[in-house]
């Protein structure tokens, strides 16, 4: 069940936070969702199982410390990192197909399609993995923003179309893409876990979070949802949220989406 942190999320944006009422006015009309993918969508890092799987070195726990560290930013680190790995397409896609997202995730996107919400998925991670491992689930149809990947000889090699020229700190920016998808007249639901989630999560009006997320929030006494899997995320939405007219689109009694 969904722990509440707090109920009452104040927009960086906003210079006089006001109270978060999820029945004042949330409704599946109003709302943009926005997934982390790594450890949010999937149980783990999917980037950090294959960088441990396939590391011909361990050159990449340098480029992790330093990382975590703060004293490189996550473009330089992935770069560094990727650098040290040899895989093929065929070990790479083997690997992937081993990986299962959030048990819930099926039903939770079909309650957000059926109230109108297409989610998007940010990751600071790279497209080809995050595109097949969501098609081997079933899963098809989410806008997905992240990094590029190519692999090339055994080599995978990076591209960043979404860098922010003004802040090195990660490789997508991901707060940049945020504000240039979400409409200023929807509220941005934002569910992640890791330090990339940080900044783009500032920006949300609802917050999702677990993890280094949360315990950021948590540090920093600004206010969240934490969750533990997307069965918290699903019943939080049956529960908070309506319908234009103002009703309960998919409370309790209602006809079960599963
Ligand atoms: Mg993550």
């Amino acid at each position: 069940m969904t722990t509440r942190y707090r109920n009452i999320i104040p927009s960086a944006f906003r210079k006089t936070p006001r109270p978060f009422v999820p029945d004042a006015g949330l409704h599946f009309s109003n709302c943009m969702v926005y997934f982390d993918f790594d450890n949010t969508i999937t149980s783990f890092d999917v980037l950090d199982g294959i960088i441990e799987q396939f590391s011909i070195n361990r050159d990449w726990v340098a480029y992790e410390a330093a990382w975590k560290q703060g004293k490189i930013g996550s473009r330089q680190c992935l770069e560094g990192q990727l650098r040290s790995i040899r895989v093929t397409k065929k070990q790479l896609l083997e690997y992937l197909c081993t990986i299962k997202v959030d048990a819930h995730f099926h039903k939770l996107l079909m309650l957000l399609r059926a109230g109108g919400i297409n989610p998007v998925i940010l990751s600071d991670s790279f497209s080809f993995l995050i595109e097949y491992i969501l098609q081997h689930n079933g899963i098809h149809g989410i806008k997905v923003y992240s990094n590029q990947l190519k692999i090339h000889k055994s080599q995978l090699v990076p591209s960043f179309p979404y860098t922010n020229s003004l802040c090195s700190h990660c490789a997508h920016c991901k707060t940049s893409t945020l504000s240039s998808e979400a409409f200023k007249d929807k509220k941005v639901l934002y569910i992640g876990d890791g330090l990339s989630d940080v900044c783009p999560a500032h920006h949300a009006d609802i917050v999702f979070a677990k993890s280094t997320l949360l315990k950021h929030f948590q540090e920093t006494e600004r206010d969240c949802l934490a969750f533990t899997d997307f069965g918290d995320i699903y019943n939080y939405f049956k529960e908070h949220i309506h319908d234009a007219e103002g009703k309960y689109r998919y409370g309790a009694g209602s006809a079960a989406i599963s």
